[in-house]
């Protein structure tokens, strides 16, 4: 055997590999698990942006290596999308990066931008693979606390000084995993301001920028007077377009982000198969009828889960955006606690907040990835637990 290196040493532990290990193990023994645990889409990706991977990889140019910073066409797509979605201007050469997926952009990003002992801004709770970008780079995070009281958004005259002062990156997620929050406008230009002050890279999340309910619709921190002069933001197809095993996300804003991205990227990968991005580039250009009926999909469901858990006297509240509930644990119970008893008991899998951050304890995060029905069913087995 070999000694692995000090760096992968420091990477965080899976908290959810042994969740996942352990709801296999319950349906591998004959168990009706509704398994709301993990955030995978559960719907397939829409026929004709399947139809484009099939002829895109028919087309020999795809078969050879696809040009280094990926397609100008799938580029040029991405200017066009925020152009139409947000009103926001964007140089598809020097404010564009296509990336391997949100995950890989997120967790190389710390190595673009700050060097070891640097000190990184993280919202606590948060994905968990914020943690990983920090420990191959190096780097020291401090933590936002997200709290209920604030709408789950980070209060920025709440981080001291010094704190402030030394921070060379700050992460937001909006809408937000685990806590469903979204943000407003009026946030993001307080960011703006926050960041432009202290000299912060500010790195928006946008990953479920598509995902929101009650007619409004999640605005970009691009949209922000500045927010180019002060960072980038990530969006994914994962979610808007059920691509999440495709592989496709973008960075865009501030050009010297986005030059130093591509020059890590330039040592690491050529570009993403050229098919995919033919096809990435048919989603972001044609219709978008599958994103907003997927958001209707989403908006049902939640509806249906929380006035399920307000009949078994469960009184929760709404997620305004994205595809989790968040939800506070009945007193007595931890999040892990309650997350084992409904997973042994009642066979419903969720992912308990502790593994979010210390400020997720007490909560649990529910997927609302299966249909209304399994929505409905998981919320009676809760019920039959006699607790509320
Ligand atoms: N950011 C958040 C908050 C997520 O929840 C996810 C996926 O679950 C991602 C980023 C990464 O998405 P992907 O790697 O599929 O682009």
């Amino acid at each position: 055997n070999f000694e692995t290196s000090d760096v992968l040493k420091q990477l965080p532990k899976q908290f959810f590999a042994s969740l996942v290990q352990k709801v296999n193990q319950y349906i591998a023994n004959g168990h009706d698990v509704i398994n709301l645990g993990q955030g995978n889409p559960d719907l397939p990706t829409p026929n004709h942006i399947v139809d484009r991977l099939k002829s895109a990889a028919d087309e020999p140019i795809n078969h050879r290596y696809p040009p280094f910073r990926g397609k100008p066409e799938l580029k040029k797509a991405v200017a066009e999308y925020y152009k139409r979605e947000y009103n926001v201007e964007l140089d598809p050469e020097t404010e564009v990066a296509v990336l391997f997926g949100g995950k890989a952009g997120l967790v190389e990003l710390p190595q673009c931008l700050m060097n070891p002992g640097d000190t990184m801004l993280v919202p606590d709770p948060g994905y968990p693979d914020y943690w990983s970008g920090a420990a191959l780079a190096n780097v020291k995070m401090e933590m936002m606390p997200l709290k209920a009281e604030h709408r789950f958004l980070p209060q920025y005259n709440e981080i001291p000084l010094e704190i402030a002062e030394k921070a060379k990156v700050i992460i937001l997620n909006y809408p937000n995993n685990p806590t469903g929050a979204v943000a407003d406008l009026d946030f993001f230009h307080e960011t703006v301001d926050f960041a432009g002050k202290h000299h912060i890279c500010v790195v928006h999340d946008f990953a479920y920028g598509a995902i929101g309910f009650d007619g409004k619709k999640p605005v970009s921190f691009m949209q922000a007077e500045g927010a180019k002069d002060v960072g980038i933001e990530l969006y994914t197809m994962s979610k808007t377009y059920n691509m999440a095993g495709w592989r496709v996300a973008f960075a865009v804003g501030n050009p010297s982000v986005i030059e130093a991205i591509n020059l890590l990227q330039d040592h690491l990968y050529v570009s993403l198969f050229g098919a995919v991005q033919d096809a990435a580039t048919e989603a972001l250009l044609s219709s978008q009828q599958c994103a907003v009926e997927l958001n209707e999909t989403y908006e049902k469901r939640r509806n249906a889960f929380i006035s399920s858990l307000h009949e078994i006297g469960w009184n929760v509240q709404a997620p305004p955006g994205s595809f989790f509930a968040w939800l506070k644990v009945p007193d007595g119970y931890t999040s892990e606690s309650f997350a084992n008893l409904l997973l042994e008991k009642a066979h419903v899998a969720v992912a308990p907040g502790i593994g979010f951050g210390d400020y997720g304890e007490g909560y649990i995060r529910v997927g609302l990835l299966t249909t209304e029905e399994r929505l409905r069913e998981a919320a009676r087995r809760i019920g039959d637990l006699g607790i509320f």
